[in-house]
Protein backbone atom coordinates (compact mmCIF):
# COMPACT_ATOMS: atom_id res chain seq x y z
CA UNK A 1 0.00 0.00 0.00
CA UNK A 2 1.07 3.35 -0.45
CA UNK A 3 2.56 5.40 2.66
CA UNK A 4 -0.44 7.90 1.73
CA UNK A 5 -2.79 5.02 2.82
CA UNK A 6 -0.68 3.91 5.64
CA UNK A 7 -0.50 7.52 7.21
CA UNK A 8 -4.57 7.63 6.57
CA UNK A 9 -5.29 4.37 8.83
CA UNK A 10 -2.92 5.93 11.19
CA UNK A 11 -4.42 9.13 11.39
CA UNK A 12 -8.15 7.50 11.84
CA UNK A 13 -6.39 5.82 14.60
CA UNK A 14 -5.49 8.78 16.81
CA UNK A 15 -8.64 10.26 15.66
CA UNK A 16 -10.76 8.26 17.38
CA UNK A 17 -8.76 7.57 20.61
CA UNK A 18 -9.25 6.04 23.07
CA UNK A 19 -11.69 4.63 21.00
CA UNK A 20 -11.01 2.06 18.29
CA UNK A 21 -11.62 2.98 14.61
CA UNK A 22 -12.16 0.57 11.57
CA UNK A 23 -12.83 0.59 8.37
CA UNK A 24 -12.37 -1.46 4.97
CA UNK A 25 -9.49 -2.24 2.97
CA UNK A 26 -10.70 -1.74 -0.65
CA UNK A 27 -8.12 -3.12 -3.72
CA UNK A 28 -7.44 -6.23 -5.33
CA UNK A 29 -5.00 -9.46 -5.26
CA UNK A 30 -2.41 -9.62 -8.05
CA UNK A 31 1.32 -11.33 -8.51
CA UNK A 32 4.76 -10.17 -8.35
CA UNK A 33 6.92 -10.79 -10.96
CA UNK A 34 8.35 -13.59 -8.75
CA UNK A 35 4.51 -15.22 -8.69
CA UNK A 36 4.18 -15.01 -5.02
CA UNK A 37 0.79 -13.84 -3.73
CA UNK A 38 0.42 -10.23 -3.06
CA UNK A 39 -2.56 -8.31 -2.00
CA UNK A 40 -2.78 -4.47 -2.58
CA UNK A 41 -4.86 -2.09 -0.76
CA UNK A 42 -5.39 0.85 -3.26
CA UNK A 43 -8.00 2.80 -1.15
CA UNK A 44 -9.91 2.65 2.51
CA UNK A 45 -13.28 3.34 3.35
CA UNK A 46 -13.11 4.48 7.14
CA UNK A 47 -16.35 3.23 8.99
CA UNK A 48 -18.19 4.52 12.21
CA UNK A 49 -17.30 1.61 15.19
CA UNK A 50 -20.81 0.87 16.27
CA UNK A 51 -19.76 -0.97 19.47
CA UNK A 52 -21.30 1.42 21.99
CA UNK A 53 -20.74 -0.91 24.92
CA UNK A 54 -17.10 -0.96 24.51
CA UNK A 55 -15.46 0.89 21.73
CA UNK A 56 -11.94 0.85 23.39
CA UNK A 57 -11.38 -2.59 22.56
CA UNK A 58 -14.01 -4.11 20.71
CA UNK A 59 -15.08 -3.08 16.91
CA UNK A 60 -17.94 -4.69 15.09
CA UNK A 61 -18.16 -4.54 11.31
CA UNK A 62 -22.00 -4.72 10.21
CA UNK A 63 -24.23 -6.31 7.53
CA UNK A 64 -24.72 -2.42 6.12
CA UNK A 65 -20.84 -2.04 6.39
CA UNK A 66 -20.28 -4.55 4.66
CA UNK A 67 -22.70 -3.41 1.91
CA UNK A 68 -21.10 0.31 1.56
CA UNK A 69 -17.89 -1.39 1.54
CA UNK A 70 -19.16 -3.48 -1.19
CA UNK A 71 -20.21 -0.98 -2.94
CA UNK A 72 -17.96 1.53 -3.07
CA UNK A 73 -15.23 -0.78 -4.21
CA UNK A 74 -17.37 -1.70 -7.03
CA UNK A 75 -17.75 1.94 -7.97
CA UNK A 76 -13.74 2.09 -8.07
CA UNK A 77 -13.23 -1.56 -9.84
CA UNK A 78 -11.75 -2.90 -6.61
CA UNK A 79 -13.11 -5.59 -3.94
CA UNK A 80 -13.38 -5.69 -0.22
CA UNK A 81 -10.05 -7.46 0.87
CA UNK A 82 -9.94 -6.81 4.06
CA UNK A 83 -10.68 -4.43 7.32
CA UNK A 84 -8.34 -2.43 9.47
CA UNK A 85 -8.86 -1.39 13.15
CA UNK A 86 -7.04 0.22 16.06
CA UNK A 87 -5.90 -0.54 19.13
CA UNK A 88 -5.76 1.96 22.08
CA UNK A 89 -2.94 1.21 24.59
CA UNK A 90 -2.26 -2.03 23.14
CA UNK A 91 -0.03 -3.48 21.17
CA UNK A 92 -0.59 -3.86 17.25
CA UNK A 93 -1.72 -8.27 18.05
CA UNK A 94 -4.96 -9.44 17.48
CA UNK A 95 -7.01 -10.14 20.70
CA UNK A 96 -9.06 -13.39 21.04
CA UNK A 97 -12.22 -11.19 20.26
CA UNK A 98 -10.77 -10.31 16.82
CA UNK A 99 -9.99 -14.21 16.47
CA UNK A 100 -13.27 -15.27 17.19
CA UNK A 101 -14.89 -12.47 14.94
CA UNK A 102 -13.30 -12.53 12.51
CA UNK A 103 -13.39 -14.04 8.53
CA UNK A 104 -11.10 -15.94 6.36
CA UNK A 105 -9.88 -14.97 3.24
CA UNK A 106 -9.49 -10.93 4.67
CA UNK A 107 -6.84 -9.15 5.60
CA UNK A 108 -6.45 -7.51 8.95
CA UNK A 109 -4.26 -4.42 9.76
CA UNK A 110 -4.20 -3.42 13.28
CA UNK A 111 -2.77 -0.51 14.27
CA UNK A 112 -1.44 0.37 17.50
CA UNK A 113 -2.18 3.95 19.31
CA UNK A 114 -0.39 4.52 22.59
CA UNK A 115 -1.41 7.92 24.39
CA UNK A 116 -2.83 9.22 21.06
CA UNK A 117 0.51 8.49 19.54
CA UNK A 118 0.49 6.17 16.21
CA UNK A 119 2.68 2.92 16.61
CA UNK A 120 3.17 0.04 14.82
CA UNK A 121 1.11 -1.61 11.88
CA UNK A 122 0.83 -4.90 11.64
CA UNK A 123 -1.60 -7.31 9.03
CA UNK A 124 -2.93 -10.94 9.91
CA UNK A 125 -5.16 -13.32 7.93
CA UNK A 126 -6.81 -16.66 10.01
CA UNK A 127 -4.82 -19.77 8.90
CA UNK A 128 -6.83 -22.53 7.07
CA UNK A 129 -8.34 -24.24 10.04
CA UNK A 130 -9.57 -20.51 11.15
CA UNK A 131 -8.06 -21.11 14.93
CA UNK A 132 -4.92 -18.92 14.59
CA UNK A 133 -3.75 -15.43 13.55
CA UNK A 134 -1.01 -15.77 10.96
CA UNK A 135 1.10 -11.87 10.54
CA UNK A 136 1.84 -10.92 7.07
CA UNK A 137 3.87 -8.67 5.75
CA UNK A 138 3.41 -4.97 4.97
CA UNK A 139 5.13 -3.41 2.18
CA UNK A 140 4.99 0.29 2.31
CA UNK A 141 4.79 2.08 -1.26
CA UNK A 142 6.67 5.48 -0.98
CA UNK A 143 5.58 6.53 -4.56
CA UNK A 144 2.79 5.04 -6.45
CA UNK A 145 3.62 2.95 -9.30
CA UNK A 146 2.38 3.70 -12.55
ZN1 LIG B 1 -8.58 -5.73 17.81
Amino acid sequence: MSAHLAEKIRSHGVETYPHECCGALLGRDSESESHDAVREVLALLPLVNRRDDSPRNRFSVTAEDVLEADRAAQQQGLEIIGWYHSHPDHPARPSQYDRDHAWPWYSYIIVSVQNGAPQDMTSWHLNDDRREFLQEGIEIRQRAAV
